[in-house]
């Protein structure tokens, strides 16, 4: 029976560089057999009884098993050296010899040259490589100031401001910085901590017709954004254009680190993740909050990621998933498994054009039908209907720690959960306002209590308590 056979990067240079190729036989040694009858240089990873040598694991459908293995059709048989260190960089030998260091570069990454695994050579590979961080919020700021430690060329993609409610974990930009494009402050400090780093800033918001020649041209990429549109954008991209992706996120206390190296045989994010929560379901990093040290956390994990992949040595989280939860501190390294199916890496891809894809429909965050017929109210409106002193019933459905922080006039609680139950509470006859802190779960508040039966009249305040502060909490002193 035919199977494929994925063949991991070190060993590639044996099978004439092919990461993929068709194999017969019943069992893994009759399958590595016409392995070797196809490609003779393979006899070098082989035992004269014809089992791996001890250096190469085999994988079945992600479990290890040994040579004599029973297989089944559709099989995916994988050859993966169990070299610590052996992973080769990304970053060729050509590459590195191209660049040199001068004394003061020396003296400057001392502490890299020290180490054994990085040394003069590591530190070359870091420096002829281009790395492209897109986000410089919370974690996108913590990996480039690591990455400033020699990366040759560094990208930065962010369209945004910054704005004083980042500065306390996005510790690259400062007071002064409020307002400023967030890539212009970024640079200003990168090139302060080394101005050998060549900065590429990428002042646009990345969407699926700029993506690739975006990313073009670097050698790895890191999603530093905090959107699911964001991401999987950035991971079918990173999956058609062959580049590596260090992938880093985080919620409240918890984060996940990974790295997405498909041309090396893992999985990729959709792999794991195949679609996003509905939109407004679950909070963003943004509505969600998080508490500050954990971006330097898990931003400094993704830096680590990047100058491993850069150098070629120690062991990525290349199919393994980092799991942290700060506040009960537990840490799980998780093996991520790649799905046969996956509609972008998977044997039958149906994503195989960036542009073909709709993110915005997939992502949920173009309206149907259903969500078109919600009705929207602007903070001025509303203001001036509370003021005139007209009947309007407010419901608050946001969380009691968003409520915390302003707490919005002459509002009842009701969270999302128990509005169905709670209906009774409403009167039909009298307009309903939906308030919460984006404009987004007030929608899905709408359209569940629809759902729940509810006649009257219903508004979702547009843009949410945020887009209302100015005209209802001017003056408010915390
Ligand atoms: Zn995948």
């Amino acid at each position: 029976m035919k199977n494929t056979l994925y063949i991991s990067a070190t060993l590639r240079i044996f099978a004439e560089h092919k990461a993929e190729v068709e194999v017969e036989g019943n069992t893994v040694r009759e399958a590595l057999c016409d392995l070797r009858e196809q490609y003779p240089e393979c006899e070098k990873i082989f035992e004269e009884n014809g089992s791996t040598k001890p250096f190469v694991s085999i994988f079945v459908n992600d479990r290890r098993v040994h040579n004599d293995a029973d297989l089944k059709e559709g099989d995916r048989i994988l050859l993966l050296p169990v070299i610590a260190g052996g992973a080769p960089g990304v970053i060729s030998d050509e590459r590195r010899k191209a660049v040199t260091l001068d004394d003061k570069e020396i003296e400057r990454y001392n502490k890299h040259l020290m180490l054994r695994d990085i040394g003069v050579k590591g530190q070359k590979r870091i420096k002829a490589a281009k790395v492209l961080v897109i986000g410089l919020g919370s974690l996108g700021t913590p990996v480039v100031q690591y990455l400033a430690a020699g990366v040759g060329t560094l990208g930065i993609a962010d369209f945004d401001e910054v704005s004083l409610g980042n500065l306390q974990s996005q510790v690259i930009h400062m007071t002064k910085d409020v307002n400023r494009p967030k890539t212009a402050s970024a640079r200003d400090k990168i090139k302060a901590i080394n101005p050998n780093v060549r900065i590429e800033a990428i002042n646009e918001r990345i969407t699926a017709h700029n993506i690739a020649g975006i990313i073009d041209g670097y050698d790895v990429i890191v999603d530093c954004t905090d959107n699911y549109q964001s991401r999987y954008l950035i991971n079918d991209a990173c999956v058609l254009c062959k580049k590596p992706l260090v992938f880093g996120a985080m919620y409240q206390f918890e984060g996940q680190v990974s790295v997405f190296d498909v041309q090396n045989g893992s999985p990729c994010f959709r792999c794991q993740f195949p679609a996003p929560p509905p939109a407004g379901l679950v909070p963003t990093c943004s509505a969600g909050g998080t508490i500050s040290p954990l971006s330097g956390i898990i931003g400094s994990i993704q830096a680590n990621e990047v100058l491993k992949l850069l150098i070629g040595g120690g062991e990525t989280l290349t199919g393994r998933l980092l799991f942290m939860d700060t506040w009960n501190f537990r840490t799980s390294v998780l093996n991520i498994c790649k799905d046969e199916n996956c509609p972008v890496c998977g044997k039958s891809p149906s994503i195989t054009e960036i542009t073909e894809f709709d993110y915005e429909d997939f992502c949920g965050l173009k309206p149907c039908e259903e969500e078109n017929s919600v009705e929207t109210i602007e903070p001025a409106e509303l203001k001036a209907r509370m003021d005139s002193g007209e009947p309007l019933t407010i419901i608050d459905i946001r969380e009691p720690h968003e409520r915390a922080i302003r707490r919005f006039p002459n509002a009842v609680v009701i969270p999302i959960g128990q509005l169905v139950r709670r209906q009774k509470e409403l009167d039909p006859d009298i307009d309903t306002v939906f308030i919460c802190t984006e404009g987004k779960r007030s929608i899905l508040a709408i359209n569940t209590l629809r759902d729940g039966g509810y006649t009257g009249r219903m508004l979702s305040l547009s843009g949410g308590v945020n887009a209302a502060k100015e005209l209802f909490f001017a003056n408010e002193k915390a």
